[in-house]
């Protein structure tokens, strides 16, 4: 299991070892593959994780210094909004200065994509709907091709064009599908299929259905988001809420948490998303207990120190559980690859399903170590690492 650090789907993290307890996980829906600069998105490749700067693109320094954050924070495609020449001048620069691909945002002003597509970014972001001229539209789409470069076409429930209002009566999930489809179809005249598609909401349900209404007909990769879903940590929640049942069902293939603030922190929880739902699993999990009056152990300390060693674990996927008593504390344990289930003032340790050992609490902790040790060793035996 821990072989798989790059960072693909683990469909046995879910599983745990235990195939007689398994849930199988969905199989990713087969998205055509999408290349953005040195990040392909779609078929089986990891679902990236991306990020927005905050900043005034045209300041360069402020751009820069929020662009090096979200690297330092393990993003993987960077988009900045490009409303001006201003901002467009300034993206060569930026391009040069940083090491994760550049996608550059516009809305209306056909003018910025080219002038984008010239400073040389790797992906564009456009509504066709929201550009004038069909024209102009292609005159973009041809530039694109010839640099090989993608297009997102980001359908807004707020930007739903007049005639699909009118036809379904607000911005629905169909609504939104079907501008999607006019706006793909523009492209596709022109042979041309290097697209991504969002379906933007701020209401969740609504993003979800649109979602899933675009999984069934559109072979592109799909860029998952909840529009604006506000400030930490209800932001993360709610784009967790909206975000996980898709992921769960296999459907997304590069997800962007919006959050008002520190832009950072989209990128921790793009990835703790991907992890809780198992899509991608590139560190350890510490599952563990709330505790309840049922509890045996001293169980928050333990917890503390067990996630603070699972940080030494580094690009680890692995799966480590305290329960703080022999309620449900053995079977929960049984689930991970090394578990701990409290009983009175003692612990049963638990490796791969099995009760490996029983020790006083005291030895819990440096016991846990020994066995996710003695675990990895198994891994690195078996090829796995
Ligand atoms: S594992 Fe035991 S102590 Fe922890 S919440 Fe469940 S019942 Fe309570």
């Amino acid at each position: 299991m821990v072989s798989a650090l790059a960072g693909t789907t683990i469909s046995t993290f879910l599983t745990a070892k235990s195939p007689e307890q398994s849930l199988e996980i969905v199989q990713r829906r087969p998205a055509r593959e999408v290349r953005i600069g040195s990040v392909t998105i779609g078929g089986d490749h990891p679902i990236a994780v991306q990020s927005m700067t905050t900043t005034r693109t045209e300041d360069v320094d402020a751009t820069l210094a929020e662009i090096h954050a979200l690297e330092e924070a393990g993003v993987e495609i960077i988009r900045v909004a490009v409303p001006f020449e201003k901002s467009a001048e300034a993206l060569p620069i930026l391009k040069r200065e940083m090491t994760v691909p550049l996608v550059a945002d516009i809305h209306f002003d056909s003018r910025m994509a080219i002038l984008a597509l010239e400073a040389g970014v790797d992906k564009i972001r456009l509504n066709p709907g929201n550009i004038s001229q069909r024209k102009r539209v292609e005159r973009v789409v041809e530039m694109a091709k010839e640099r090989a470069v993608p297009i997102r076409i980001g359908v807004n429930s707020g930007s739903v064009e007049k005639e699909f209002l009118e036809k379904h009566g607000s911005p629905t999930p169909q609504a939104m599908v079907d501008s999607a489809l006019k706006h793909i179809g523009i492209l596709e005249d022109m042979d041309f299929h290097d697209i991504v598609l969002s379906l933007k909401s701020t209401d969740t349900l609504a993003a979800l259905r649109a979602y899933r209404l675009a999984s069934e007909r559109i072979p592109y990769p799909l860029h998952l988001g909840i529009t604006e879903a506000g400030q930490p940590p209800y932001g993360q929640l709610k784009t967790a809420a909206g975000l996980g049942g898709l992921l769960l069902d296999g459907i997304g293939d590069t997800i962007r948490v919006s959050l008002t603030g520190d832009s950072t922190l989209e990128v921790k929880a793009g990835f703790d998303i991907l992890k809780a739902t198992g899509r991608r699993v590139l560190d350890p999990e510490v599952v563990a207990c709330p505790s309840c009056g049922r509890i045996e152990i001293d169980l928050f300390p333990l917890v503390k120190e067990v996630e603070e060693y699972a940080k030494t674990l580094g690009q680890t996927p692995i799966r480590i559980t305290v329960l703080g008593c022999p309620v449900n504390g053995p079977g929960e344990a049984r689930e991970a690859d090394i578990g701990v289930a409290g009983g009175r003032q003692i612990g049963f340790i638990y490796r791969r399903g099995v009760q490996v050992r029983k020790c006083p609490e005291a030895e819990l902790l440096s016991a846990l170590k020994e066995e996710v040790e003695r675990f990895l060793e198994e891994e690195r035996a078996a090829g796995a690492v």
